[in-house]
């Protein structure tokens, strides 16, 4: 059985994250949240990306609560958000008492459209929140020209992007800020939850860096200059995410490999109803290598009798969602987002399927493919 979620991630790293552990247990220091691996990792990531500021923090969704705190949404504002993703776009959002209004996606593509997404601009919008998905980065350069043009925030959901550059700019640089996750299935995952806030701009950055911390300055404490979270980050993950950044490159390129090859295999499966994500590398980030396919439910079952694990995600818009649909104005449709969580299907991308397991899950989904055409004879014609 090849797993969609493989369990052994950090197999290489387990003498190095009880070392790790060790260490940071013996520390005479004894400090174990925001010390000085907590810094260093914020500046390698800082100096790698070409950042002003990197604060890690508790998760990728709460660093987009920080972000949206720190640049004052709340009760009345409204946040323009992709229909099709996952829930912490809407929920950070309506944690601040705001609205998130759904914006329509591209119908290949999969992130929101920035069409519909300017359409649904009202006087009470305060910020634009584009996220990358699956593996395609949204098209920030039409973003940042409607937040410039209709005077809004642009907040960038990088949080699944890390590595990912588009124009020549890093995800999570597009945006006033952008955000990245390190929960253990994400590309930079970790053997734990984690997150930070990236962006370009030093007081936004600092402004986050308070409210992470219970809106304190770092220099003292017990003083609150806003209204903040709990939002810090641990040494031993701190310390363990440094060990694995040099490797992080690496992994990345063999994403995009395996992602290269499942493109060239699929390219001529259109016909036959399964439909890979666009090709290429430009503005692109490999975290998952999603399909759309006519009959999704039954490539899933055919995978699982190949043993290949698939995952479907996600299975319905955001709106859709019994804990949003309040947010969703009666009776409106987002027909490109509702179309795909029908046909949507993930298939394994990890750096360490062999090549052997990766031809096999490409000649599984082409042969259920073809065969899918054989199955539906054209019109006309007699089946025996
Ligand atoms: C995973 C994810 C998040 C949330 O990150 P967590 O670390 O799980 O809180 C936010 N946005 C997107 C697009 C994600 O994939």
């Amino acid at each position: 059985m090849i797993p969609f979620f493989p369990p052994d991630v950090f197999a290489a790293d387990r003498e190095e994250l009880l070392e790790i552990v060790h260490t940071v247990g013996t520390d005479p220091d004894q400090r174990f949240i925001l010390g000085r691996r907590t810094a260093a990792f914020e500046d390698e990531l800082r100096l790698r990306l070409g950042a002003a500021e990197v604060v890690a923090c508790s998760s990728g969704t709460s660093a987009l609560s920080l972000v949206l705190t720190a640049m004052g949404v709340g009760p009345g504002d409204e946040v323009v958000v992709p229909a099709l993703g996952c829930a912490p776009l809407a929920a950070s959002v309506c944690g601040l008492g705001a609205v998130p209004v759904f914006a329509d996606i591209d119908p290949w593509r999969l992130v929101a459209d920035p069409v519909s997404a300017e359409a649904a601009v009202t006087d009470r919008t305060r910020a634009l929140m584009p996220a990358h998905l699956f593996s395609v980065m949204a098209d920030m350069p039409r973003f940042a020209d409607i937040a410039r043009r209709r005077g809004l925030r642009l907040v960038e959901d990088s949080a699944v992007a890390q590595g990912g550059v588009l124009g020549g700019r890093p995800a999570g640089l597009w945006g006033e800020a952008g955000v990245f996750s390190f929960v253990q299935v994400k590309t930079f995952g970790t053997a734990g939850e984690g997150g930070a806030v990236v962006t370009g701009d030093p007081e936004l950055g600092r402004a986050v860096r308070m409210l992470r911390n219970h809106g304190q300055n770092g220099a003292q404490r017990f003083v609150h200059h806003r209204v903040g979270y709990n939002s810090r980050f641990d040494e031993i993950l701190a310390a363990f995410q440094l060990h694995r950044l040099p490797g992080l490159p690496d992994r990345l390129e063999r994403r995009a490999r395996i992602a290269d090859y499942y493109t060239g295999r699929f390219a001529e499966l259109g016909e036959h109803g399964v439909v890979a994500p666009p090709p290429g590398r430009e503005g692109r980030c490999f975290y998952v290598y999603t399909l759309l396919a006519e009959r999704r439910d039954g490539l899933r079952a055919h995978l699982a009798r190949a043993g290949v694990g698939s995952h479907v995600y996600y299975p319905s818009p955001l709106p859709h969602q019994p804990a949003f649909t309040s947010c969703a104005p009666p009776g409106a449709r987002w027909p490109n987002a509702e179309s795909a969580a029908r046909r949507i299907l993930s298939i394994p991308l990890y750096p360490h399927l062999s090549d052997a397991q990766v031809e096999h899950i490409a000649d599984s989904v082409c042969a259920f493919a073809r065969s899918s055409r054989r199955a539906t004879p054209a019109p006309g014609r007699r089946t025996t």
